[in-house]
């Protein structure tokens, strides 16, 4: 068998989870430079070039969500596929133990974390058998917020702000519009989306993930879905949703478009979106030993170029001497004099609760007092090391709009009075962040080894039986910086964004 192929592979995991692709790093630098660095987006895209070199510098996970593994590999005639998918579960399992995968792998019934990333379906293998004389790997790590902003449509449709969208491909242009201003930040804007025309609901969406394989800077071979691609690009880069769904230039990086044959009476159009921690990278194989022979999507740029200049990089969270301090546990004076927009530093603990959490919330005492606390919705990559003795490694916001059903009572419950998260909350939290006194403050989704570097110290954990992601940890934290997104007063910058983005898309249809 092939005596290098398993370390090849765990090399692949941990490249991609940890050092973004040329293509993704050029199209961040460009969005970057399109901000005035004190706006909100200026400053969320810098803590983002701050986390990407930091992630490559220390072999970490650029985001603490590592998605759920796909690996599209092509084998010459007669290799053994099922050696092959043996030694890449191992892998993954051996990438898990390394803390280069989070444990992401959960039983759907139960609920029980696997703990290795494996399970039915989990890590998802292709092979395709090719007529060369060499083995490729190609991987895509895409996590759960922007798995969850994923859409498909079944034309024709009446979209918001856009009208009806027919079977033509001006239809699928405004489907693919409508796709990125329902994201808004939700899925980690600016993001870049895969697109599938056609096929059925199964190889629609299996397509437009395919899609994601393409660098950003290439041009489609169909003149005609070149055409769409990039009349999308300049179109959703004028809706102004912004990196974070915080306003902004750059709402998306790449849209890539395929297409299938349907059946008569079937039009779908399939959209897999990806964040901005867009990790993706592939490598090809000696078929006789399986050692790396080469690195696809990097051609020769080896090792990364920094995003940041070391001076910037030293100057590190651009401030513009407005923020404001808070000191946990908080009070409701505090909370009440802060507005939307304003920028925090928050300090002291604050306690992990994802969608476990807020589930046992609901029917359970907390297991420590949350009466002035903060609550940080995120699922960290945690190293155990030793008895009672943990690091954590990655940090990032996960999307706070499925805690929605549960975040008002648990405000009103317990006393929180600060909600951390990304990509905002709904109508119930927003009236419920008022009658509590309490605010949500929008992080810098996928910033994980940047927030990581705020966290002094792990001071304890509840609930692991829930498993490291869903656990509640109890972190102490020095600046840790975020933005007022949703205040005390009924405020939301989510659905003032929402309502521009929406004003822009209808001027894109008055334009066409
Ligand atoms: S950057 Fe955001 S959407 Fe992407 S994997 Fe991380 S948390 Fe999820």
């Amino acid at each position: 068998m092939l005596p290098e192929f398993l370390d090849s592979v765990v090399q692949l995991i941990t490249r991609t989870s940890t050092d973004l692709p040329p293509d993704v790093r050029a199209a961040m630098g460009l969005a970057l430079t399109s901000e005035a660095p004190a706006t909100r987006a200026g400053q969320a895209l810098t803590i983002i070039a701050q986390n990407i070199d930091q992630a490559a510098g220390c072999d970490g996970p650029i985001c603490q969500d590592t998605g759920m593994p796909t690996f599209e590999v092509k084998v010459p005639v007669g290799a053994n596929q099922i050696w092959m998918k043996r030694q890449i579960r191992d892998a993954v399992a051996e990438a898990t133990r390394r803390g280069k995968l989070r444990p992401n792998s959960v039983d759907s019934i139960t609920g029980e974390n696997s703990g290795n990333n494996l399970g039915p379906g989990t890590p998802i293998v292709h092979f395709e058998q090719w007529e060369r004389d060499a083995i490729e790997v190609k991987l895509i790590l895409k996590g759960g917020g922007c798995e969850n902003t994923n859409a498909q449509y079944a034309l024709p449709v009446e979209l918001d702000h856009l009208g009806r969208a027919d079977r033509s491909l001006e239809g699928v242009r405004k489907c693919i519009l409508h796709a990125v201003w329902k994201a808004q930040g939700k899925g980690c804007a600016p993001g870049a989306v895969g697109v599938c025309v056609g096929g059925d609901r199964t190889s629609g969406y299996l397509h437009a993930k395919e899609q994601l394989f393409r660098t950003l800077d290439d041009v489609n071979p169909d003149p005609r879905l070149a055409a769409i691609e990039d009349a999308v690009m300049d179109q959703a880069n004028r809706l102004t949703v912004g990196p974070m769904g915080f306003g902004g230039q750059t709402s998306l990086i790449g849209c890539k478009i395929g297409a299938l044959n349907r059946l008569p009476a079937s039009f779908f159009v399939s959209i897999a979106y990806d964040c901005w921690a867009f990790r993706r990278l592939g490598v090809t194989l000696d078929a006789a030993s399986g050692a790396i022979t080469s690195w696809l999507y990097r051609e020769g740029v080896t090792p990364s170029v920094p995003m940041l200049t070391p001076e910037q990089a030293a100057a590190g969270f651009p401030r513009t001497g407005r923020e404001i301090r808070l000191q946990a546990p908080i009070t409701d004076e505090q909370v009440r004099s802060l507005k939307v927009g304003d920028v925090v530093l928050v300090s002291g603990r604050m306690f992990t609760g994802r969608d476990q959490v807020h589930h046992h919330l609901m029917h359970h005492e907390p297991p420590v007092d949350l009466r002035g606390a903060v609550l940080y919705h995120c699922g960290p990559v945690v190293v155990k090391e030793g008895e009672d003795r943990w690091r954590v490694t990655a940090a990032g916001p996960t999307t706070s709009i499925r805690e929605e059903p549960y975040q008002a009572e648990i405000l009103e419950r317990y006393g929180v009075r600060v909600v951390i998260g990304k990509g905002g909350m709904g109508p119930k939290t927003l009236a419920g962040l008022k009658a509590s006194g309490a605010v949500y403050l929008n992080a810098v989704g996928g910033a994980a080894q940047f927030y990581a570097r705020c966290i002094d110290r792990v001071a304890g954990v509840s609930l692991l039986q829930f498993g490291t992601p869903e656990a509640m940890w109890h972190l102490d934290v020095t600046e840790f910086p975020a933005i007022v997104t949703m205040d005390a007063h009924g405020n939301s910058l989510h659905k003032e964004i929402e309502a521009e983005s929406g004003e822009k898309l209808e001027a894109v249809r008055a334009s066409l």
